[in-house]
């Protein structure tokens, strides 16, 4: 999608702190963090939301976990982590291309607000 930033980091063509990386999805660090650790794990072809996923990405949804649970070790959270996504402008969706909030490093409190 040519107006997406989540599709240009995927790209190459927006810097952003790269954790990790594979050929279907990428984790790079929030520009905003809103805990000591908080990476942001997308797939890189463009999807603009959860529920916009179909029967024929559920291979891609697993991956997702996985590249969440990968980048949890590299940066030693894996013991102590939330895995969130925003769906809707309502639910505090701010980007249009399905992403997941990878947090910890602190005490997360429930629920979230
Ligand atoms: P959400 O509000 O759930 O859509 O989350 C979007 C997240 O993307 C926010 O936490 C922003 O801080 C983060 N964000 C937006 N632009 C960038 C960027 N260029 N690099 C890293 N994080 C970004």
């Amino acid at each position: 999608m040519a107006d997406c930033i989540f599709c240009k980091i995927a790209a190459g063509e927006v810097n952003a702190k790269v954790v990790y990386e594979d050929a279907d999805t990428l984790a790079f660090l929030d520009l905003n963090p809103q805990a000591p650790a908080h990476a942001l794990i997308i797939p890189r072809r463009h999807l603009p939301r959860l529920a916009a996923a179909e029967d024929i990405d559920a291979g891609l949804l697993g991956k997702l976990q996985l590249t969440a649970v990968k980048t949890a070790k590299l940066l030693k959270i894996e013991t102590a982590f939330r895995l969130v996504t925003n769906n809707g402008k309502a639910a505090g969706q701010s980007v249009d291309h399905l992403h997941y909030h990878l947090l910890g490093g602190r005490k997360l409190l429930w629920p979230p607000g």
